[in-house]
């Protein structure tokens, strides 16, 4: 990636909030026009990142460049070239057309406002002359949701960042805020960086999924993250014991490490229990979603083990094999040695 193809390039990140650190990144870039997926439990630091990435909020420590610039929170140049709509929509308490036609009137770049406002609503599935005069308050959360978001895109912006857009939204207005997303890139060369939950909409439309746990970065896409607590069961195996009574074997952690992945190439499916071995992990678990990915002809397959989700990736031949599906049940196995510690 050379410099000209950058967005962004993050180096040194550490972000605390008091005493507690909830980032800490070495290094991240992204690129223009791409789409980056953040996949991660609640609280890894995904919302943090989307700040820093806005320029909301200043990191603790480290430097974060915007087309190979240094830029500083809130000034009013990046403010316009880069969005941030979240769980929560922000909204002015004035008419719908206000609302939409704020950004373009700061700027002064008020021609043909009318017909744009009408667009950047039809963008979102939203009626002009059923909307425009409406209040802030006279909406339902999935249209309040569309509303900034069309506030947003007539803008033009660069970037947009998107936390968790379709959390709290009805079904309609979810595919809506996806398709004028989409849209972004398309058509104005938008660089998306989307937190969210939906993981079919994010492997879909993603060209890049970064995991976060506790704050650190698997940019190597989706990675099985195992966590704590582990206990000690001899002097070659720790164990995580799962609620349901299964356990999982692990390596010694290596200094200074707390975290323990299984790399998805590394985990297998079957539907029979092998002989047992020290070195085995055997799993009963249950087939959660498949989804054919593009990029590689594979399918991304999530696998339930009691209440921790597994991914894989499985080729079509194994899957008609084995005759998968969502739902099934099926063995995951994989091997100790295959566990790293992070
Ligand atoms: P995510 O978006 O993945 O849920 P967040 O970035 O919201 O994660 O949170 C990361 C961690 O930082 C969490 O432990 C959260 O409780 C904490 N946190 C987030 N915002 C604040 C804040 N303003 N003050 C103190 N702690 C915060």
């Amino acid at each position: 990636m050379t410099i000209r193809e950058l967005a962004y390039h993050l180096k040194d990140i550490c972000h605390y909030y008091g005493n507690t650190k909830v980032l800490d990144i070495d290094e991240l870039k992204i690129k223009k026009r791409s789409i980056t997926a953040l996949i991660g439990p609640n609280g890894s630091g995904k919302s943090t990142l989307l700040k820093l990435l806005a320029f909301a909020q200043k990191p603790t420590q480290g430097q974060i460049l915007y087309k190979g610039r240094k830029e500083y929170p809130f000034s009013s140049g990046i403010r316009s070239k880069i969005t941030l709509l979240t769980q929560k929509p922000y909204l002015l308490k004035r008419t719908i057309f206000e609302n939409i036609a704020y950004g373009l009137k700061i700027r002064k770049d008020t021609d043909n406002l009318e017909k744009r406002v009408k667009e950047a609503l039809l963008n979102v599935g939203l009626d002009y002359e059923k909307f425009e005069n409406r209040k802030w308050h006279e909406l339902s959360g999935g249209e309040a949701q569309r509303v900034a978001m069309a506030a947003r895109l007539i803008l033009k912006p660069e970037v947009l960042l998107l936390d968790e857009p379709v959390a709290s939204v009805d079904t309609k207005s979810a595919k809506l805020i996806r398709r004028a997303s989409l849209n972004a890139r398309q058509e104005l060369g938008t660089t998306l960086v989307i937190a969210s939950h939906d993981l079919q909409w994010l492997y879909s439309i993603s060209d890049r999924q970064i995991s976060m746990f506790k704050g650190q970065l698997f940019s190597t896409g989706i990675e099985n993250i195992i966590t704590q607590p582990f206990e000690k069961q001899n002097s070659k195996t720790h164990i995580k014991r799962l609620d349901d009574g299964q356990i999982i074997k692990l390596p010694p952690p290596a200094p200074k490490t707390c975290n323990a992945i299984i790399r998805k190439k590394k985990v297998f499916i079957g539907l029979e229990q092998q002989e047992e071995s020290a070195s085995l992990n055997q799993l009963y678990g249950q087939i959660a979603s498949m989804l054919f990915e593009k990029k590689t002809g594979l399918i991304m397959t999530t696998v339930t083990v009691h209440d921790t989700s597994f991914v894989l990736r499985l080729n079509p031949d194994e899957i008609t094999n084995l005759e998968l599906h969502p739902g099934k049940k099926v063995i995951l196995k994989f091997d100790i040695h295959d566990i790293e510690w992070i």
